[in-house]
């Protein structure tokens, strides 16, 4: 098999050079945003020196350029995502969007009574549009337990589903622990209810490439920079029947086939979803950190960074007084500790001195943190353009930051 070149694949990131506090950056914060590789910049580059211009609307060549690279990226997008239509690929600001998107539409749907299943690890951001749809229709919100190795228990899942079910929602992998859930299950169950899935797959989809088509699922929302892109871009994918019937987000141009005083009507998918001048360049340079990420291939990328899993989690465990939250057999490059009577932000901000970039705190998922106990935890998750001597050099700053606080 072909070895991974990672040192090759590094000097696509200029920003891996820099020093943080005198010493070599290690940037272990990639559940919360990637870096971007010189690719990826150039489009960006080209886009705003040769054709930025809006889109859709304009006769002119600029114009015409634009709208062509933007489709373009729709394109390579539902390619990724193995969707059936281009018009199923909605482009949001990113998961939040996508999500209020849907939730908003479902508000005319769903009536007192109703049930709303979500997961016990969710993001914020996959919770709070939720309970705001169940306050807005009289919909009720259930809770899929997990246990102790931060796995959702299924039994529980099938136990809580019944005719009321109209919507359930889960991440595809965890950002607190990077657990991996079973969703295509998740999926053909719901549907036997007669229940819509949403996955949010923000922290899925720059591990693991997911078929749409094949996981059924009705609704799919990601973020581009988690995967090399720019941040405020991403994609709702949703199943065309679906789109069809849920009543716009947002009101504004580019969105309508005719306006009056007295009626408007919508525009067809995808453009019913997408008022207003979007982020033309961020779409483009979307679309050019799919082809980036393809190029290297998922599946190397998932083999290497379970490499870094693995060797990153046995080195923590020799530290005395280490406790890793999720451990689930399926997980992805995450690895969520603490260390016993110190606290993640002391522990983060210590690191930090010495170079290394480490999410602490309660990650949006604070659901997670209640149920551990604990006010948050200490994260490190890796890209496939960290190195295992990126790992040493983390671990012994963990160690040196343990000593100074014991
Ligand atoms: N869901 C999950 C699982 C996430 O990890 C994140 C980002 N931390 C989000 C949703 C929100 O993504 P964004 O901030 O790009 O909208």
């Amino acid at each position: 098999a072909k070895t991974f070149e990672v040192e090759k694949i590094r000097e696509d990131f200029p920003i891996l050079k820099r020093e943080v506090n005198g010493y070599p950056l290690v940037y272990f914060d990639n559940a919360a945003t990637a870096q971007t590789p010189k690719q990826v910049m150039d489009v960006i580059v080209d886009y705003y020196s040769n054709y930025n211009a809006n889109i859709h609307r304009g006769v002119h060549s600029l114009s015409q350029e634009a709208t062509d690279k933007y489709e373009q990226a729709r394109i390579k997008i539902q390619k990724h995502f193995n969707a059936e239509k281009a018009h199923e690929i909605i482009f949001t600001s990113g998961t939040t969007h996508g999500i209020n998107l849907v939730a908003n539409g479902f508000s005319s749907m769903l009536k007192e009574g109703d049930e709303i299943l979500v997961s016990a690890m969710e993001h914020h951001s996959n919770i709070v549009p939720w309970q705001m749809l169940c306050e807005r229709t009289g919909a009720v919100l259930k809770v899929i337990p997990m246990d102790l190795n931060g796995e959702l228990i299924y039994a529980e899942f099938e136990k809580l589903l019944n005719s009321r079910t109209k919507l359930v929602f889960l991440n595809h992998v965890s950002n607190a622990l990077g657990t991996v859930n079973p969703i295509k299950n998740i999926i053909d169950k719901a549907h036997e209810y007669g229940a819509a899935v949403l996955i949010d797959g923000a922290q899925a989809a720059p591990h693991i490439k997911a078929d749409v088509q094949e996981l059924d699922v009705d609704f799919y929302v990601v973020s581009a920079h988690k995967m090399c892109g720019p941040t405020g871009v991403g994609v709702l994918y949703g199943k065309e029947e679906w789109l069809e019937k849920l009543p716009p987000y947002q009101g504004g141009g580019e969105m309508i086939a005719t306006v009056s005083f007295e009626k408007t009507t919508y525009a067809g998918l995808p453009h019913k979803f997408e008022a207003g001048t979007p982020n033309i360049c961020g779409g483009i340079a979307f679309g050019a950190a799919i082809d980036y990420m393809n190029e290297i291939g998922f599946d190397a990328i998932a083999k290497y960074e379970h490499e870094l899993l693995e060797y990153a989690t046995a080195k923590l465990k020799e530290i005395d007084g280490m406790q890793i939250y999720g451990e689930a057999p399926e997980k992805t490059s995450v690895i969520s500790f603490n260390i016993e009577g110190l606290h993640p932000y002391d522990i983060g901000t210590l690191v930090d001195k010495m170079g290394i970039a480490v999410r602490t705190g309660h990650h949006c998922a604070q659901p997670i943190m209640d149920f551990f106990k604990i006010p948050g935890t200490v994260r490190a998750s890796f890209s496939f353009y960290n190195t295992f001597h990126e790992i040493d050099l983390f671990i012994d700053a963990v160690k040196k930051a343990k000593m100074m606080l014991q």
